[in-house]
C-alpha cells in the first residue's frame, strides 16, 4: 500500500512491478571506515531486506550511495570498494563494482546479461554534479533503468542529483523497506502522537536544533534539554556558565523559546546539576556541581546524578517519546554517564520511543539497549527535518 505523504502518496517497493526489471537503488552506505575497513556496518545491514526482495524478484540493481565528503573529487579514501566486498559477503552474492558512477564501463556491465545482479557504483560525491543536483548527471545515472527506489533515509533531506533530479525522471519510483519503516515510525510524531508527548534533546549547539525546538514547542507536552546547548538557556536565565559552551548570539532565541513554552503551559526541564571538567580536549578530573551555576574556570560536560534521576522520572509520564542528541561529552568517560544512564532508563519505559541522530544511536549501542527501542532512526539531519514537518527533497521527488 502506498504511504500517504503531504496530500500525496509514495509507492513502496511492494506496489511496483520489479520482476526482472532494471532498478536504480539509492542507498545510504555512508559507513565509518578506519584503515580501509568498515568499522560499523549498521547502514549496510539496514538495506538488506530491500536488496533481498529485489534479488528474489530477479531484478538487476544499480546501487548508488555517497560516502563521506570528498567534495566533488576522486579520493581513494572515500571509495565504496570495501562496501562492495562486504555486501557480497553478507548476501553471498557476486557484486560488480564500477570505479565510476557513470560512463561506458557502467553501461557495459549493465547491458551484459551475464553480469552480477548487483552493481555498486563508485561514490556519487566523486562527481561535483551530484551535490549540484545536475539534471545531465542524473540522466547519465539513469542508464536505461526502469524503476527508481530510495532506501537512503539519511540522504532524503538533500536535494542532490541522485535524490532529486533523478527520481523525477522515473514514472515508476518509490521507497524500499527501510524508508517505509522510517516513515511509518516518524509520521505519528508529526501527526497525532499519543499523549503525553515528551521530547528529549541534547547535543552541542542550540543553533543546529533551534528550528526543531521552535517547531516542537508547539506540539509537545514536555521538553527535556541536555548537552552543551542548555548553557545558552541558563545564560538566558541569568545563571553563571563558567567556560561551558555557549552560543551568545542565540541567547535571545533561548529567551523566546522559554517564553513561548510558558505561554503554552509547556514544561521545559533543564538540568539541575552538572559534572564539570576543565576543557573539551583535556577535561581532567571530573567534579560534581550540585546547582545550576558553573564556577569560573570550569565547563559543564555532563548532566549530574540528580538530573539523570529527574529526567528519567519525568520521562516515565510520556506515552510517546522522541530523543535526539547526547546529554554530555559522551565520547569521553566519565562524561558519558548521563547519556548512557538516560539511554538505559529510556529502554525500560513502556511508551512508544523513537531515537534518532548518530550520537544518540551510538549511545544506545554503548548502553547495549538498541533492541529495546521501538524505532531507531537511521537519519540524523533527515530525522530532525522530518520531525520539524519540513518537506524532504528526496520524498518530494518520489511522491505521486
Ligand atoms: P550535536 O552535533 O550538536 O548534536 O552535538 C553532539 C556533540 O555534542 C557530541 O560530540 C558531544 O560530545 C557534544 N556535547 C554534548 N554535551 C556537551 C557539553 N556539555 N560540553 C561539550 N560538548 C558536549
Amino acid at each position: 500500500m502506498p504511504i500517504p505523504y503531504r496530500n500525496r502518496k509514495i509507492k513502496t517497493l511492494e506496489d511496483l512491478d520489479l520482476q526482472e526489471k532494471k532498478v536504480f537503488l539509492r542507498v545510504d552506505f555512508n559507513v565509518p571506515l578506519s584503515n580501509g575497513k568498515i568499522s560499523d556496518d549498521t547502514r549496510i545491514q539496514a538495506a538488506l531486506p530491500t536488496l533481498r526482495f529485489l534479488l528474489e524478484a530477479k531484478a538487476k540493481m544499480v546501487i548508488a550511495s555517497h560516502l563521506g565528503r570528498p567534495k566533488g573529487k576522486v579520493d581513494p579514501k572515500y571509495s565504496l570498494f570495501p562496501v562492495a566486498e562486504h555486501l557480497a559477503e553478507l548476501l553471498r552474492q557476486e557484486v560488480a563494482f564500477t570505479d565510476e558512477s557513470i560512463g561506458n564501463g557502467v553501461r557495459r556491465i549493465l547491458s551484459d546479461a551475464s553480469s552480477p545482479k548487483m552493481i555498486l557504483l563508485e561514490n556519487l560525491r566523486f562527481h561535483p554534479e551530484e551535490e549540484g543536483n545536475s539534471l545531465k548527471f542524473a540522466m547519465e545515472l539513469k542508464n536505461g533503468c526502469d524503476v527508481y527506489l530510495s532506501d537512503a533515509f539519511g540522504a532524503l533531506h538533500r536535494a542532490h542529483a541522485s535524490t532529486d533530479a533523478l527520481p523525477r525522471k522515473f514514472s515508476d519510483r518509490g521507497i524500499g523497506f527501510l524508508v517505509k519503516k522510517e516513515l511509518q515510525a516518524l509520521s505519528p510524531l508529526l501527526g497525532q502522537p499519543e499523549r503525553p508527548f515528551s521530547v528529549l534533546l541534547g547535543g552541542a549547539k542550540i543553533s543546529d536544533k533551534l528550528k526543531v525546538i521552535e517547531k516542537l514547542i508547539t506540539k509537545v507536552d514536555e521538553l527535556y534539554l541536555g548537552g552543551a546547548m542548555v548553557f545558552t538557556f541558563l545564560k538566558a536565565l541569568g545563571r553563571k556558565v563558567g567556560n561551558s559552551l555557549v552560543e551568545d548570539s542565540f541567547v535571545p532565541h533561548a529567551i523566546r523559546i522559554l517564553n513561548t513554552a510558558k505561554g503554552r503551559n509547556i514544561r521545559i526541564y533543564l538540568p539541575s546539576d552538572f559534572v564539570l571538567g576543565k576543557s573539551v580536549e583535556s577535561p581532567g578530573e571530573a567534579k560534581l556541581e550540585s546547582g545550576r551555576d558553573i564556577p569560573d574556570g570550569w565547563m559543564g560536560l555532563d548532566i549530574g546524578p540528580k538530573t539523570i534521576e529527574q529526567f528519567s522520572e519525568g520521562l516515565k509520564k510520556a506515552k510517546t517519546l522522541f530523543w535526539n542528541g547526547p546529554m554530555g561529552l559522551f565520547e569521553k568517560p566519565p562524561f558519558d554517564r548521563g547519556t548512557i544512564e538516560i539511554a538505559k532508563n529510556i529502554s525500560e519505559l513502556k511508551s512508544f520511543r523513537v531515537v534518532g541522530g548518530g550520537d544518540s544511536v551510538a549511545a544506545l549501542s554503548m548502553a547495549k539497549v538498541t533492541e529495546k527501542i521501538d524505532h531507531v532512526s537511521t537519519g540524523g539531519g533527515a530525522t530532525l527535518e522530518f520531525v520539524e514537518g519540513l518537506p524532504l527533497p528526496g520524498l518530494e521527488s518520489l511522491a505521486v
